[in-house]
């Protein structure tokens, strides 16, 4: 392939055309919302799976944000709380939050009682030392009530060696937080099936 063709990317996934994710797209009617803030440097990662998964859910918004930035209040608020919705920060508890100076999350609303139209889940798609930066530099995400995954299943994701199997990519945390919430009604498992595709299609494309 010559240089200028290299630079070329798809119209729908955006990737270069080499890397171009689009066969591997199912579309899944996710129930609730999700909402994910991608750290912009994930943005140009070949092996990111947050846009695989944007395009794989029809209810799902993806924004990008600079991890080293506070985004401005007004605009992280329409966000999180666009039509009323009751955003769910999908993370783990910081125990170290006091400490620090964080504000806690508010408690965890009555789920049950919201049903699945009123909730919007909140992923942070980052590693996880730009994760903690993003939820230190914007209090709107402190206290947000958060969600914590029920045993999930080792990860299927294998492209980052130096990650183990409990560290799942954005995409598996995402389906299985979904599941959680959505107590099953959704199958995500061709999307999770994408994703192993994808990995090996990383693996046979890796960027030069
Ligand atoms: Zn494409």
């Amino acid at each position: 392939m010559n240089p200028a063709a290299k630079r070329i990317n798809c119209d729908r996934c955006l990737r270069p055309l080499r890397n171009c994710i689009c066969s591997l797209v199912n579309i899944h009617n996710n129930m609730i919302e999700l909402l994910i803030l991608q750290d912009k440097t994930e943005a140009v990662n070949a092996k990111n799976t947050a846009g695989l998964l944007h395009l794989c859910l029809k209810n799902s918004q993806l924004y990008k944000l600079n991890s080293d930035e506070s985004m401005a209040t007004a605009e992280l608020d329409r966000l999180l709380f666009a039509s009323g919705k009751q955003p769910l920060l999908l993370y783990p508890p910081t125990r170290d939050a006091a400490a620090l100076g964080l504000e806690m999350p508010l408690p965890a609303p009555d789920i049950r009682q919201i049903g699945p139209n009123g909730l919007r889940l909140v992923v942070i798609d980052a590693t996880w030392r730009k994760s903690r930066k993003m939820l230190y530099k914007n209090r709107p995400l402190q206290t947000l009530p958060r969600l914590a995954l029920e045993n999930p299943p080792d990860s299927l994701y294998l492209i980052r060696k130096a990650g183990n199997k409990n560290q799942l990519s954005t995409l598996e945390a995402s389906c299985y937080a979904l599941q959680q919430l959505e107590q099953d009604l959704v199958d995500y498992s061709a999307l999770l099936d994408s994703m192993q595709r994808f990995v090996t299609q990383q693996f046979t494309f890796r960027p030069v």
